[in-house]
């Protein structure tokens, strides 16, 4: 089942022309639409479905600096920033809050494992700190459990998926933005090796550049137009519970939960101790590449064999831009969620927290994460096709970052100084022989 979406209508008129089409209309795409138009500049957003239909409105809803990839922390730390003055920027809702996240460890060596991150934390002076079991339960009123400490970052926040790419959208539609959905982009028209228009399904765009915030589906897209994108698809699965009086305010993980109050007072609840693999034929054309990501976390790993590789292998890798292409067929990637994660994550819950006991389960779903080999997204103009930009690959955690990641694709579109240094997030990295590598942290 779906997760409802604050609706966000479409422009009705395609524009025959505009400086920037951006491929995507997830937290990614709105964002980098509303600092586009910040500075003046006007572009298009194109969605095949609705805006925040896949990842953007199925996420946790946590916004983290903590336990994150040192080469992320500059853009989240700036991605905080603007999450902070956002609802006032975009004159709405976004549920952002300073709430706090705790990670609880269950062993020693856990815990030797997250105080190892205090180390960049002290280089970027965040409040990140480690609690012992009882700092940890004076924050958390009601945790059980034999738990041996946990990393703790107070100004840790978290935001409503369901309500904040919608209203960033609409905030960018009124400052100079075009919206259109149900509108696929089919792919890209060149001349003179540079970008001349973006094909969708309801015609050509005249445009100079183009943003691909494609997330799960931005490989194939790439994939099209000649440039490889090493990405695959991991399924994860949430549930929200029903309000739920006397649970903890600050997001926490432990074991096999993790959960965020809401702001309707109920709860999303989900697991990280299992990501489910739907193999898929890319996963055996991007084996070496993801072996070093799948030995960090062969433990968590659960794979399945299903109607997805079918799917998959059904899906044209090639199309031309006259012909229908793979994203009309599949309007909103709308996964099963896997009943064996809701389960476990619902009873690991109630174990450390015994008030989710009776937490009543009011809806569940699955949301495809699009991970990279390294488990850090791809901000970065494609060299080979100059005006194309791509912005994908969040690897689980793309949510929180999304307000920094749609500025920085701005500054970089506009060739204005950039919000942080891209290097680590170019997409040259997996070809130039840097060999990146994930962060053991990293989910
Ligand atoms: C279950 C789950 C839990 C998560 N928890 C967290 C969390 O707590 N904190 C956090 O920071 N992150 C979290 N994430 C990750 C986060 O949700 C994503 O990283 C983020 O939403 C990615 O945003 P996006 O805009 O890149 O992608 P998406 O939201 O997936 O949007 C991409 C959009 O592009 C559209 N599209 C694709 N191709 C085309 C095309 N050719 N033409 C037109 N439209 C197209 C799609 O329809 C889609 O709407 C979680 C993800 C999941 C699934």
């Amino acid at each position: 089942m779906a997760p409802r979406v604050d609706p966000v209508s479409s422009d009705e008129a395609l524009p025959s022309r505009t400086k920037i089409v951006i491929v995507g209309g997830g937290i990614i795409g709105a964002s980098t639409a509303l600092f586009l138009a910040q500075k003046g500049i006007n572009s298009v957003v194109c969605e095949k479905g609705h805006i925040a239909g896949e990842q953007s409105s199925r996420n946790w809803g946590w916004c983290r600096k903590m336990g994150r990839d040192p080469r992320e922390i500059p853009l989240i730390i700036e991605s905080l920033r603007l999450w902070q003055g956002m609802n006032e920027m975009v004159k709405a809702e976004t549920g952002f809050r300073q709430a706090g996240i705790m990670y609880l460890a269950e062993t020693q060596a856990e815990l030797g494992q997250l105080e190892a991150w205090l180390d960049h934390a002290r280089q970027y002076q965040l409040d990140t700190r480690i609690l012992s079991r009882t700092e940890a339960a004076e924050l958390m009123p009601g945790l059980t459990g034999t738990w041996t400490g946990a990393l703790y970052t107070a100004s840790d926040g978290k935001a409503e998926p369901q309500r904040a790419a919608p209203v960033i959208a609409e905030a960018a539609r009124r400052q100079g933005a075009a919206i259109l959905t149900q509108c696929a982009v089919r792919g890209i028209e060149t001349a003179g090796g540079r970008i001349s228009a973006v094909v969708t399904e309801r015609g050509p765009i005249a445009c100079g550049s183009v943003v691909l915030a494609g997330g799960a589906w931005s490989r194939l897209f790439c994939g099209n137009l000649g440039i490889e994108l090493p990405q695959l698809k991991v399924l994860a699965t949430v549930m929200r519970t029903e309000p739920l009086e006397g649970g903890p305010e600050i997001s926490a993980s432990g074991g096999l939960f993790g959960f965020r109050k809401r702001m309707d007072g109920g709860y999303t609840v989900a697991t990280l101790g299992v990501r489910t693999i739907d193999l898929v034929p890319d996963h055996f054309r991007l084996f070496l590449d993801y072996l070093p990501a799948a030995r960090l976390h062969w433990r968590k790993l659960r794979f399945r064999v299903g109607g997805r590789w079918v799917e998959e292998w059904r899906m044209p890798r090639r199309w031309g831009l006259d012909e229908t292409s793979p994203f009309e067929a599949v309007r909103v990637l709308d996964p099963e969620p896997d009943r064996f994660v809701v389960d476990r994550a619902h009873a690991a819950t109630a174990q450390a927290f015994p008030v989710f006991r009776n937490a009543v389960v009011a809806e569940s779903w699955g949301g495809m994460i699009d991970v990279m080999p390294d488990a850090i997204p791809v901000i970065s103009p494609v060299e080979s096709l100059p005006g194309f930009f791509i912005a994908t690959g969040f690897s689980g955690h793309g949510f929180g970052i999304g307000p920094g990641a749609g500025k920085l694709v701005a500054d970089m579109v506009a060739g204005d100084p950039t919000l942080v240094d891209p290097a680590p997030f170019r997409l040259s990295r997996f070809t130039d022989g840097s060999n990146p590598r994930p962060h053991p942290l990293a989910s």
